[in-house]
C-alpha cells in the first residue's frame, strides 16, 4: 500500500494544472439540481448551465438531458471525431436513490464513430449519481485536448480541475485503480470516488467503450461497468481524455431530498423482500446474473452460434450458468449501486492471464454477463470458458465493447471460412471458428494499434466495404452475413424466427441492441402477438417503456428479472404491472409529481421521437436505415437452410402455401427469404403507423404536436422530409 501511495505521488508530480473552477454548492431538491456542467477540454472553458422548466418537462433527465445538450452542441456535419462532438453523461431524477434496487445508472450519449448518429448507453458504477450530488444533473464534455488530460469534479470542495496526465496508465484496470488511490484521502474515501476511462483499444478502434468505476470495499478493489455500445470510449480517447473523475462523500438515503421518504422506503422494501424471496426460484440474478440465459437460449435455438447461423450447439454446456457459478466469487455484495438487492454484477477473482501485456498477472474480471458469454463464446464458437473470461478482461481494460467485438469476430471467422480472408490478408492470424488464441491476438493488436486489428476494430460495416474494395468480396454475401444495422453490431440473440424481435432490433434508434425491446418469448415461444398490429403495439409500448429507465437513471433488470409471485394473474403480465406501479410511486415520492402509466409512456415518447428526429438531422433515421441484414430474417446459405430443413419446409407449406417437394434448396431459400423480407416490410408499415411516423419513418408534425415535442428545431428538421 505504501508503495502504491508513493507511485501515485510520482504520477501526481507530473500533472500540470490547466484550469480550476469553483462553483457554489447546491443541494439536490426533489431529484434535480436544475443545472448542468459544460467543460471544453480544448479552450478550457468551464461553465454552468441552468436547466429550464421546459427542459425538465420535455426531456425529464438522463438520456433526455444528454440528447438535448448534444443536439445544441452539434450540427448536421458533425462527425464522431469533430471537436464539437460531445460526451454527455447524466443520471435522472430517480438516479442516486439508494432505497429502490437498480437506481444508480448513468446514461452516456455521443455521436458514434460506428453509426454517425447519437448512441446511448445505460451503465452502472457511481459516476452519474456522484455527479448529481456534486451539483450537476448532467455533464457535457466538448473539444479535443492537445495532450492527455484528466477532468476532476470535486463535489466535496465544489471545485473542478483540469490537468495534464502524462504518466497515468491508459488501460482501465490500472488507471481506475491509480485514480481511486490518488483522489481518496484515505481508505474510506475510495468509495466516494468514481472514474470514467477507456483504454488503449478504444484509442485504436471505433468500438471503444467507457468503463465506469466503483470501489468494492470488500474486495478492496476497483470494479468496472461498461457503457459498451457504439464507440463512446473511442470518442473519449479521440479527445485525449484519460479520465473523468468525480468525488462526493455525502451520500445518504435522502440525498435526492425526496418529498415522501416514507413511500420511497416502503416501496423499496417491498421489492427487496421480493428479490430475496423469489430470485433463486426465478432468474438467479444474485448467484449467476444474466449468464443464466446461456442454456435457456440454447434450449430454444436462440443462442447465436457461428455468426448467427445456428441457435444451438452441443458444446454450449461448457458456457452454461453452472460453469460461470463455479468461476464467480460468491457471497460478495455484487451490486453496482448502493441498495441494489439484485446484486447481479458478478466477478471472477484472481484470474491468471495467459496472454497479452498482463500475462501471468492475477486480475479481477467483471463478468462475464450473458452478452459476453454468447458474443465472445458461442458466436465465434469459442467453447472454452477460460478463453471467454480472458477476452472479457482484455476487452474491458482496453475499453473495447464485448458485444461488437464478439459479433465482428464471428463475422471475420465466417469470412475466413468462405475464403474472403486468409492468413495473408489477416497478417498471419488464422481466425477460424473456435481459435481463441488468434482471437486474443487480434484483440491485442487492437490494443497496440497494429496489424489486422486496426481493420477489425472499425467494425463490420467498415470491413464490409474494405473487403469488397480490397479483396473483391461479394458485396451481397457480406450484406447477408454482416450482422449490423445502422453500423452497430447486433447483440446476442437469434431473431430469425421472431418477426417482432427483428423489429425489436432493427427499428431501434441506435442500432440492433436488445435494450429497447426483447420480444422473442412473447412472439416466438408463447405466440402472444400473432398479428402485425399486436407486434406493432408491442414495438410501441416496450421501447417507450424501456426508454423511461434511461430518463430516470434506472436499471432495467429489477423491472422484470424478478416478478411478483402473483404476476401471472394480472392483465398483461409481460408488462409486470405491479412493478410499473412501483416506479410511478417512487417517481412521485422523489419529485412530488403525479405520474400515471400513460404519462410515463408520454415522457418517453417525447425523448424517443426527439432521438429519431436527431438521427434524421444527422442523415439517417429513415426507412432505408431500418433494414436488417438477411441473416437476421432467416437462413442465407443452403447449409443453414438444410440445418433446419424441416422447420423451413413447414413454413413454406403453412405460411406461403408452397409445396417444397421437388424444389432445390436454393429455390426454397430464395422463396423463404423473399417472404420474410415482405413480412418485415409489413411490420415496418404497422410500427411506423403506431408510432405516429410517415411511411418513410419520419415523425409527423401532428404526432409531434400531440406528444408535446413540437419544438421549432424539431419541426424544421422533419418538414424537410415529410
Ligand atoms: S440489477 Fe445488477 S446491473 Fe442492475 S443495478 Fe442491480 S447490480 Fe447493477
Amino acid at each position: 500500500m505504501a508503495a502504491q501511495a508513493k507511485d501515485v505521488q510520482a504520477l501526481k508530480a507530473k500533472h500540470t494544472l490547466l484550469k480550476e473552477y469553483a462553483y457554489t454548492p447546491r443541494p439536490v431538491l426533489r431529484g434535480y439540481n436544475m443545472r448542468t456542467l459544460y467543460i471544453n477540454v480544448d479552450t478550457l472553458e468551464i461553465r454552468e448551465k441552468p436547466v429550464t422548466d421546459e427542459m425538465r418537462k420535455k426531456f425529464v433527465g438522463g438520456k433526455g438531458f444528454d440528447l438535448k445538450l448534444l443536439w445544441d452542441a452539434v450540427n448536421e456535419n458533425t462527425r464522431w471525431d469533430s471537436p464539437e462532438n460531445e460526451i454527455c453523461i447524466a443520471t435522472g431524477p430517480i438516479g442516486g436513490n439508494t432505497n429502490y434496487p437498480g437506481s444508480g445508472k448513468s446514461i452516456v450519449t455521443t455521436i458514434s464513430p460506428q453509426t454517425a448518429i447519437p448512441i446511448d448507453c445505460n451503465v452502472g458504477g457511481h459516476f452519474g449519481p456522484y455527479l448529481k450530488f456534486s451539483g450537476f444533473d448532467a455533464l457535457e464534455i466538448q473539444g479535443k485536448a492537445g495532450q492527455d488530460v484528466i477532468v476532476f469534479i470535486d463535489g466535496n470542495l465544489s471545485k473542478i480541475q483540469l490537468f495534464t496526465a502524462p504518466d497515468e496508465a491508459v488501460d482501465s484496470h490500472i488507471l481506475a485503480h491509480q485514480l481511486h488511490e490518488m483522489f481518496a484521502a484515505n481508505e474510506r474515501e475510495k468509495q466516494h470516488v468514481s472514474v470514467v476511462s477507456a483504454g488503449s483499444g478504444a484509442e485504436h478502434s471505433w468500438i471503444g467503450c467507457l468503463n465506469f468505476s466503483y470501489w468494492d470495499k470488500r474486495r478492496k478493489a476497483v470494479r468496472l461497468k461498461q457503457a459498451g455500445r457504439g464507440g463512446t470510449g473511442s470518442v473519449l480517447r479521440n479527445k485525449r481524455i484519460k479520465a473523468l473523475v468525480v468525488k462526493y462523500s455525502g451520500l445518504t438515503g435522502k440525498s435526492n431530498q425526496p418529498v415522501d421518504l416514507e413511500t420511497l422506503q416502503k416501496t423499496g422494501l417491498k421489492l427487496h423482500r421480493e428479490v430475496i424471496a423469489l430470485d433463486d426460484k426465478q432468474c438467479k440474478m444474485r448467484s449467476i446474473g444474466t449468464a443464466h440465459l446461456v442454456e435457456i437460449m440454447n434450449d430454444y435455438d436462440l443462442l447465436p452460434v457461428k455468426n448467427f447461423r445456428y441457435g444451438q450447439h452441443p458444446e454450449a454446456v461448457k458456457l452454461a450458468s453452472w460453469i460461470w457459478k463455479d468461476f464467480f466469487t460468491q457471497n460478495m455484495p455484487d451490486g453496482c449501486w448502493f441498495g441494489c438487492t439484485m446484486s447481479c454484477a458478478h466477478a471472477v477473482d484472481d484470474f491468471e492471464l495467459k496472454t497479452g501485456p498482463y500475462k501471468g498477472q492475477k486480475v479481477i474480471v467483471d463478468g462475464p454477463e450473458y452478452e459476453t458469454a454468447a458474443g465472445c463464446g458461442s458466436n465465434p464458437a469459442i467453447f472454452d470458458p477460460r478463453a471467454v473470461i480472458e477476452i472479457n478482461f482484455y476487452c474491458d481494460t482496453y475499453g473495447v465493447d464485448t458485444i461488437s467485438f464478439g459479433t465482428m469476430t464471428a463475422f471475420i471467422m465466417d469470412c475466413y471460412e468462405n475464403g474472403i480472408l486468409n492468413r495473408e490478408r489477416t497478417g498471419g492470424l488464422e481466425i477460424t471458428w473456435g481459435n481463441w488464441e488468434a482471437t486474443l491476438e487480434m484483440l491485442h493488436q487492437i490494443g497496440r494499434g497494429e496489424g489486422f486489428g486496426l481493420i477489425a476494430g472499425k467494425g463490420i460495416q467498415y470491413m464490409q466495404e474494405y473487403f469488397v474494395k480490397n479483396f473483391g468480396a461479394d458485396a451481397q454475401f457480406l450484406q447477408d452475413i454482416g450482422m449490423q444495422g445502422k453500423g452497430l453490431e447486433q447483440s446476442e440473440y437469434m431473431s430469425k424466427e421472431s418477426l417482432a424481435q427483428q423489429g425489436g432490433y432493427y427499428l431501434t434508434n441506435k442500432g440492433p441492441q436488445h435494450d429497447e425491446a426483447w420480444l422473442i418469448f412473447m412472439d416466438m415461444v408463447n405466440n402472444m402477438i400473432p398479428t402485425f398490429e399486436k407486434k406493432a403495439e408491442a414495438l410501441h409500448y416496450f421501447p417507450m417503456f424501456r426508454t423511461w429507465f434511461g430518463l430516470q437513471g434506472l436499471c432495467k433488470l429489477p423491472w422484470n428479472d424478478v416478478e411478483p409471485a402473483d404476476n401471472a394473474k394480472h392483465d398483461e403480465p409481460n408488462k409486470v404491472p405491479e412493478h410499473v406501479d412501483n416506479y410511478l410511486a417512487i417517481y412521485k415520492a422523489i419529485t412530488g409529481e403525479e405520474l400515471d402509466r400513460a404519462g410515463l409512456i408520454r415522457q418517453s415518447e417525447r425523448v424517443y421521437n426527439f432521438q429519431r428526429v436527431f438521427n434524421i438531422r444527422m442523415g439517417k433515421g429513415l426507412r432505408a436505415n431500418d433494414i436488417p441484414p438477411n441473416r437476421a430474417l432467416g437462413p442465407v446459405t443452403e447449409e443453414e437452410y438444410e440445418s433446419r430443413a424441416e422447420r423451413y419446409d413447414k413454413a413454406l407449406k403453412e405460411k406461403q402455401n408452397i409445396d417444397p417437394a421437388g424444389k432445390s434448396t436454393a429455390e426454397k431459400l430464395k422463396l423463404l427469404l423473399a417472404y420474410r423480407q415482405q413480412q418485415y416490410e409489413g411490420l415496418v408499415d404497422a410500427v411506423y403507423k403506431r408510432r405516429g411516423w410517415s411511411r418513410n419513418g419520419v415523425p409527423t408534425v401532428e404526432h409531434l404536436k400531440t406528444i408535446g415535442m413540437d419544438l421549432p428545431e424539431v419541426l424544421a428538421t422533419v418538414k424537410k422530409h415529410l
